[in-house]
């Protein structure tokens, strides 16, 4: 045997250490090898629940982060305009000292005079309790540009969604039905997952104009028209309703389904529930003839007909509205199936195979099980289809009538936290909708003093609105407005226009973290850079007077701030993935975890957390701050993450609690806890004993120790909410019944989009724009190798792509007489672009498309000026306005969902046209960010340019 030429077995560390990754939002649990303290390597934790050792290519290229030559290095004071990226650099007391004074005034006089908004925070536990410390309502990260309809959609039905809050029961589902593009929310689960169904044989059926990524592996793709999900769901619907293929024990039992609503139209309680003197909601008792409270446990209710009650009113069950829409002619597959593109055989087909699986292939597990009623079940049933989708069916001004379609199949199935279909992940189910309502009505913000509740929730009728007397929005966002009331996350598209437009309200501070508002998550990036830059023609001051940024790396946005905070990279800091913010459990039980420093930082940066918790403190907010005035965490976010409390015995972190550290879930804070952390790999996990890992929304064990847990304020029954109560109280009120009615101008709106039973609109966009005009959509996608506007900049990741190409169907190209490696014109309502084709078979013919987040400014993150990202790249964000069009005389509605707000990225209508110009330049090329030098002294502080207070 031959020597080999390589010695393989070199040691290339000395000290391995586990923490989360935060290289995209799964958050996986990884090992960074370290030599003489530097990253050598990055590998999956075996021991985590979320990724079991699976690390990916974003994961492991963590190293590149970490060392990226854009990363900040020392905070930032501009002197140069806006925009120069001329700054001075500062120590920390000054930065710290410049911001407490700055956010002081604000918070004497008006603190909603602050706009506090973070982009990919994974803190926001912490970031949502400061603002509302602070006192300011406008508040929240990029969930209102990102997924906010699907989320919403599915805690408005079922308590739950998909994702963070639910997955399909991968060991044991037959059918996996996934909705649009799905890559970027769950990267590790979901592969690990889809290949379990692989191995069984499982069908996998993706929906989605575009076959890449997990199309690209499913057993069948339907390249469906963009926006028209809710048709396609609606029509399945429609054919199992007709086949009465419906589960009707799990309707009866676990829904509103037989609830009664009263049929009175024109009254006041028109389509709300029938409910009793005690306020509980009735169902119709097939034994007794009479009306019931529907939760009483001898009820048998029906779930079809229509009634009257001894009082005369006449009611009819929620179902029965709900099958009369779905049954109608217009939700078949043959009326349906030219407008989503896909034929009526399919449709009919797709529907077949769910009932047959469902129906047929029922799963009984041995497990007995009580539900809240206290009936016995001696073993736990299931229907094993299962489903999920994400920002590819959210990101439409449809998009939350959709998502509840897609619930209602599910539902209508009976595959809510059973055997083989969608299984709720704790701290969800929560009640439908969570009981948390929004703060920031008038008379809630006042100098120095906190908000009486966090800035985000979940309103039930309008008298939850943020709004003033006038009905005008007291959101900086207008998130919780007639324009967007059940705005879950805030509308951070909307931020920085309304704040340039002082509309509805001017604001003093635009406070930003991680958020890349002027470049690649701003719709109208132009328009964008205007209002950043835009200043007071009679004082000559910023329109947007100061901004604060914190970041790591050198984005596009660092240009734009006045005030930089630089963060350190997620290697060098305490982090919690807490059940309080956005949680990582699995189906079998809830989970957190930690991030620990494996590395001391190199330049003068700091963690943000830390950094806001220190501001806290200096400007006196009374949960940060000691009664003798010293700071309460003085230790920083480590500090925070062991010892605060949001209820007694409840904190960031639920595991290794307690005195000893054996409490789970509640117990007093424990000075040990980031330790045993760490000596469990980063992570702790509490399995659920099995009778309470199915049916969580009904099951009494899982419910009381829910309760206990502090999951559940108390321990009542999760229904699901076909029929939405709170949609028709916004409908009535549109109806000018209640005292708090929407003006004139939003009725008519809220009237029709507040349908309490799901139903599918066309895009705003499409039905507004001249169809002949812009007769393509435009949409993205995301590769598996990056996540946003990071990857991009990773000297490894920029390997595999390290610029975007415009994707046209090939049948389609031909069409317009363009051909591969064409550069052409892509032409909105809004804007054009200039981008190079690949022709592509596996899309729908109607769509290009491209990756999302690869084009960069020039000069832009530490690369090169002639980068490809910046010389070839291109977003698609240029042709997007944050606005609807223009119609003569109309209010311009934001370009969002009208019922959440949500930012309708993918409604784009686009034209295109092979381009005169065949120069291998993407248009529009913005001025080269600052060239990194340094500039010369003229205040006898040292001016520097921004790449080299990067370098
Ligand atoms: S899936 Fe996301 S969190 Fe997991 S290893 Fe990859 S990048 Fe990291």
């Amino acid at each position: 045997m031959t020597e080999p030429a390589v010695d393989t077995q070199i040691k290339t560390w000395d000290e391995i250490k586990t923490t989360t990754c935060y290289m995209c939002a799964c958050r996986c649990g990884i090992r960074v090898y370290l030599k003489d303290g530097t990253v050598k390597y990055i590998d999956g934790n075996r021991s985590h629940p979320v990724n079991k050792g699976v690390i990916c290519g974003k994961g492991a290229a963590g190293i590149m982060q970490h060392y990226s030559p854009a990363r900040l290095s020392k905070p930032l004071m501009r002197v140069g305009e806006r925009g120069s990226g001329e700054f001075r650099e500062i120590e920390w007391e000054e930065a710290l000292r410049t911001a407490t004074i700055w956010l002081s005034e604000v918070r004497n006089t008006d603190p909603k005079k602050l706009a506090f908004f973070t982009g990919r925070d994974q803190s926001q536990g912490l970031t949502g309790w400061w603002a509302a410390q602070f006192g300011t309502p406008n508040y929240a990260a990029h969930g209102g540009f990102c997924s906010v309809n699907m989320a919403a959609a599915g805690l408005y039905t079922f308590g739950g969604s998909f994702w963070e809050f639910g997955d399909p029961d991968w060991k044991h589902t037959k059918y996996f039905l996934l909705f649009g593009v799905a890559e970027d929310h769950a990267s590790n689960p979901l592969k690990a997952g889809m290949g379990k169904l692989k191995a069984r044989g499982a069908k996998i059926v993706s929906l989605n104009p575009i076959r890449t990524g997990y199309s690209a592996i499913a057993d069948e793709w339907i390249g469906i028209r963009p926006g028209t999900d809710g048709l396609f769901v609606g029509a399945l619907i429609h054919e199992l309703l007709s086949a009465q293929k419906i589960d009707g024990e799990y309707l009866l039992r676990y829904t509103n389904a037989p609830w009664l609503v009263n049929e009175n139209e024109g009254q006041a309680d028109g389509g709300l529930f029938a409910r009793n003197a005690q306020g509980a909601a009735l169902v119709w008792d097939a034994h007794s003839g009479t009306p019931m409270p529907a939760l009483s446990p001898d009820a048998e209710p029906k779930l079809m007909g229509r009634f009257m009650l001894p009082d005369g009113r006449r009611v009819v069950t929620s179902f029965q509205l709900i099958a009369e829409r779905f049954l109608a002619a217009e939700h078949s597959p043959d009326r349906v199936a030219t407008r989503c593109g896909v034929p009526a055989a399919t449709i009919k087909r797709i529907a077949a195979e769910l009932a047959q699986v469902a129906f047929e292939g029922q799963i009984e597990l041995d497990i007995p099980w009580t539900d809240y009623a206290g009936r016995f079940h001696a073993k736990t049933v299931g229907r094993p289809v299962s489903m999920h989708a994400m920002r590819g069916i959210s990101a439409h001004a449809n998009g939350f009538q959709t998502c509840r379609t897609i619930h209602l199949l599910q539902i209508i199935l009976g595959t809510i936290d059973v055997p083989g279909g969608f299984r709720y992940k704790a701290p969800f189910p929560k009640p439908s909708p969570p009981g948390v309502k929004p703060a920031g009505r008038p008379g809630q913000v006042n100098p120095n003093t906190p908000l009486p509740g966090p800035p985000l929730g979940f309103v039930t009728s309008p008298e939850d609105l943020l709004i003033c007397e006038e009905g005008k929005p007291q959101r900086i966002d207008k998130a919780y407005s007639w324009e967007a009331p059940l705005a879950a996350h805030g509308m951070m598209h909307m931020v920085i226009t309304n704040a340039a437009k002082r509309d509805p309200y001017g604001i003093d501070v635009l406070f930003m973290y991680m958020a890349n508002m002027s470049w690649n998550s701003a719709m109208n990036v132009p328009d964008t850079l205007k209002y950043l830059t835009a200043k007071d023609e009679t004082t000559g001051e910023y329109v947007i007077p100061k901004i604060i940024y914190s970041d790591a790396y050198a984005s596009e946005m660092v240009h734009y701030a006045d005030l930089i905070l630089p963060d350190t990279t997620y290697l060098e800091r305490w982090d919690c993935i807490s059940l309080l913010d956005r949680p990582i459990s699995e189906a079998d039980g809830p989970a957190d975890s930690i991030r620990q420093p494996v590395v001391e930082p190199d330049r003068d940066v700091r963690p943000f957390q830390t950094v806001l918790l220190d501001l806290g403190a200096r400007l006196g907010l009374p949960g940060m701050t000691r009664l003798d005035g010293g700071p309460r965490y003085p230790g920083g976010y480590a500090d925070y993450m062991v010892n605060h409390e949001r209820a007694p015995g409840i904190g960031p972190l639920a595991g290794f609690r307690g005195p000893n550290g054996k409490a789970q879930g509640r117990g007093t804070p424990n000075l040990e806890q980031l330790q045993h952390y760490i000596d469990n790999g980063c992570h702790w996990f509490y399995e659920l004993p099995d009778h309470m890992k199915y049916y969580r929304h009904v099951n009494w064990a899982y419910l009381d120790w829910a309760t206990f847990f502090g999951f559940l304020g108390r321990p009542e029954p999760v229904i699901h909410q076909l029929y939405s109560e709170p949609l028709q109280k916004f409908r009535l009120a549109a109806r000018g019944h209640g005292k708090i009615v929407p003006p004139t101008e939003h009725r008519k709106r809220i009237e029709t989009y507040f349908d309490p039973i799901p139903f599918w609109y066309p895009p705003f966009e499409g039905e507004m724009v001249k169809e002949e005009e812009f007769p393509m959509h435009a949409v993205t996608q995301r590769p598996m190798a990056m996540y946003h506007s990071w990857g991009s900049q990773n000297a490894w990741l920029r390997q595999i792509l390290g610029r975007n190409w415009l994707y046209i169907a090939r049948a389609q190209a031909a069409k317009l007489g363009i051909g591969e490696g064409d550069w052409v014109n892509v032409i909105s309502h809004h804007g054009t672009i200039k981008g190079q084709v690949k022709l592509m078979d596996g899309q729908n013919p109607e769509t290009v498309w491209t990756w999302n987040a690869i084009g960069k400014r020039s000069n832009s993150w530490s690369l090169a000026a002639d980068a490809p990202e910046s010389k070839k790249g291109f977003l698609l964000n240029h042709l997007i306005s944050e606005l609807l069009p223009e119609r003569e005389g109309g209010y311009r509605y934001s370009n969002s969902d009208p019922i959440t707000g949500q930012a309708a990225w993918y409604d784009l209508r686009v034209r295109v046209e092979k381009a005169e110009d065949q120069s291998a330049v993407s248009e529009p090329q913005f001025s080269r960010l600052s060239s990194p030098r340094v500039s010369e002294e003229r205040t006898g502080a040292q001016r520097v340019a921004l790449g080299k207070a990067r370098g």
